[in-house]
């Protein structure tokens, strides 16, 4: 079968897709249909924490395919149950809600924030703050939080109650505060899709204590930063702060669609019987696989992160046609001199998958990369930056 020609047939022209069909792979290593070789520095967009094809999450989700594979929510199961006291304790959070997809775990955020707001101070609190240039999903609910126009302009109109202030910009947020009943705050600590820009600190932890003093619930959508990716488990643990809700889905599976709302003490118990739900949420392959990557994200590989993380930086420090290297741990965005497309395009052709995030060159490599491949990929990506002499 000619892959690219039936895709183009047959799917939904949603995406632009690089001119590569991936047909097998093992770790960080990927094969396309004409057996050319990549390092992959994407895993997936974040998804693939442990790489392709890992040894004990393939064996811990075909374990458990082969006993029950679904059961509909209607019933127990234990993988489910251990995931979210494993999340629960990791955290300190309270309750975990599953969902399928990081949209989904956004949209139970939003569901319990509005529903928390109306049972504790009335109907007309259900105002939700984002940030300028957040993304928060695709859903029409989650595209209305995503403060970027752009993705807005098709699609009107979109869910109310949302309004997008700057981020950085305390001043701004208290203003909002004084002429809207807001009910959630909602931040990216790091915005992924906005260019892996990361939030002031100073910024995070006054919105913490200012959102606390105002009853305002304080969600942080670790949809792409969460399980291990910046070098903490969550990445407001790099801010010593403590949300009240976070959403996480990507690489929480290692492959395997699930999102997760974990509630914190206000927001644990606001929704009861019905009040949400979803088919496949908690789903027992995908749990247990989940479970296998949870438990591997210890103390040992977070050191491992960071280390992974500084690694890189030292390669593309004062590296011709690099400009400036953001983001944590393995969450990293390149401001290059060539535009990101074409970098990202050089790369390709010598073998290493790297993804764009607005203007930036983005790199999510999985958390287990080994060593070896991470530094050839590194020389590869800053050979790519280099401009052109001519
Ligand atoms: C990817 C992403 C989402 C959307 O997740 P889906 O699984 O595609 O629905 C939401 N928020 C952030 C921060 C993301 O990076």
């Amino acid at each position: 079968m000619d892959i690219k020609q039936t895709d183009k047939t047959y799917v939904a022209d949603t995406y632009a897709r690089f001119p590569v069909a991936i047909v097998s792979g093992k770790g960080s290593l990927l094969t396309d249909d004409e057996g050319k070789a990549y390092i992959d520095m994407g895993s997936g967009i974040a998804v693939n924490s442990f790489g392709i094809a890992d040894d004990l999450w393939v064996q811990t989700v075909s374990a458990q395919l082969g006993k029950v594979q679904h059961t509909s929510n209607l019933y127990y199961t234990e993988p489910c149950a251990k995931l979210a006291k494993m999340l629960c304790e990791r955290t300190g959070m309270k309750k975990v809600f599953f969902g399928n997809s990081g949209a989904e775990a956004n949209e139970c955020a939003i569901k319990v924030a509005r529903k928390y707001a109306a049972d504790t101070y009335g109907a007309d609190r259900y105002t939700i703050v984002t940030l300028k240039n957040s993304f928060h999903g695709r859903t029409l609910t989650t595209l209305a939080a995503t403060g970027q126009d752009h993705y807005h302009e098709l699609f009107q109109p979109l869910t109310p109650g949302f309004v997008h202030a700057a981020a950085n910009d305390m001043e701004e947020l208290k203003a909002i505060a004084a002429n809207t009943k807001v009910a959630a705050v909602m931040i990216e600590c790091i915005q992924g899709e906005g260019g892996v820009v990361a939030l002031d600190e100073t910024y995070v932890k006054e919105l913490r204590g200012f959102t606390e003093e105002n009853g305002i619930l304080l969600i942080c959508d670790e949809v792409q930063t969460g399980n291990g990716r910046t070098g903490e488990l969550y990445a407001y643990m790099n801010y010593g702060i403590t949300p009240d809700i976070v959403t996480t889905a990507k690489g929480l599976g290692g492959g395997l669609p699930i999102g997760a709302a974990l509630l914190g003490e206000k927001a644990a118990n606001v929704l009861g019987h019905g009040d949400h739900g979803s088919t496949f949420g908690g789903n027992p392959a995908v749990c247990a696989g989940a479970c296998s990557i949870l438990e591997r994200i210890d103390t040992d590989l977070l050191e491992s992160v960071k280390q992974k993380s500084s690694l890189l930086k030292d390669i593309f420090a004062s590296a011709e046609g690099i400009e400036s290297v953001t983001g944590m741990g393995l969450m990293l965005g390149l401001k290059t001199t060539l535009p990101a497309e074409e970098v990202v395009k050089k790369c390709m052709d010598a073998g290493v998958l790297c993804l764009t995030a607005k203007d930036k060159v983005r790199l999510l490599p999985a958390l287990n990369i080994p060593l070896d491949l991470l530094e050839k990929a590194g020389y590869i990506i800053k050979e790519a930056a280099k401009p052109e002499k001519n």
